[in-house]
């Protein structure tokens, strides 16, 4: 389905919907170029990055380009440590430190994408975090056979979990999660135990979709019902929100 007739059925979604392309367009396009342009350095890739960031976003590259500047004097290599492009000093009259929050969390994705080998089919059994890059996951896709595929917000791994159970405290007893589900049936499993919640959604999902983090951004409304209730959404979504009012 595209974007438009997504927008189209969802009209209160189009904000999150637009970012969401733009994003997806802006990851793609990073994962397109790295693969295609012979890079000399690592350093490059900050150069392809930053490049994307301005056009597909459209701002100024004079306004983003102090960014490599940043990275390189952080001294933290961006390849091996993604989450590190959080943490740049960037201060702004125009934007709230919430902006500035989201615009790291969407410039880092690339880089979290490139650590990703693909076909590597690591689990998340053991720690319930991705193992890849360590970050905890709050989307599950339930595949026909009813398997239960962690999906990380970040690099984008995807791997196996328990079928029942939560990833965060390990509570495995059913009488301990809660289903709530919305008008699509794409579900959030609530956790008594820990307070914190996943959403998961099955494959006829994904054939319409296409995405995963699509199908996070649709079901919006339903974080919302359940984080009302109190419970935590424990990651991002992949347009870096996590609290959603
Ligand atoms: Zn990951
Ligand atoms: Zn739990």
């Amino acid at each position: 389905m595209k974007i438009e007739e997504i927008i189209k059925e969802k009209p209160h979604l189009q904000s999150p919907l637009e970012l969401y392309e733009k994003t997806r367009n802006f990851v793609n396009q990073c994962k397109e170029d790295k693969e295609r342009v012979k890079l000399d350095s690592d350093i490059d890739l900050i150069d392809i990055v930053l490049k994307n960031f301005s056009s597909i976003f459209n701002i100024p590259f004079e306004s983003v380009s102090f960014l490599k500047d940043e990275v390189i004097k952080s001294g933290k290599d961006p390849i091996k440590e993604p989450g590190s492009l959080w943490f740049l000093p960037i201060h702004s009259e125009e934007l709230s430190k919430e902006e500035i929050e989201r615009m790291l969390f969407i410039f880092s994705k690339p880089f979290f994408v490139f650590l990703r080998k693909e076909a590597e089919q690591q689990s998340f059994m053991d720690t319930g975090k991705c193992p890849v890059c360590g970050t905890d996951s709050s989307l599950a896709m339930i595949t026909e056979n009813n398997e239960r595929i962690m999906i990380c917000p970040l690099c984008e791994h995807g791997g196996s979990f328990f079928r029942i159970g939560c990833p965060y405290c390990f509570n495995k007893d059913s009488t301990k999660i809660e289903i709530l589900l919305d008008d699509e049936e794409i579900r959030a499993e609530v956790c008594l135990e820990c307070n914190t919640y996943i959403k998961s959604f099955r494959e006829n999902h994904y054939i319409k979709y296409r995405d995963p983090f699509l199908i996070d951004l649709v079901s919006l409304p339903l974080d919302i019902v359940v984080q009302k209730r109190g419970y935590i959404r424990r990651s991002p979504n992949f347009i870096g929100l996590r609290i959603i009012e």
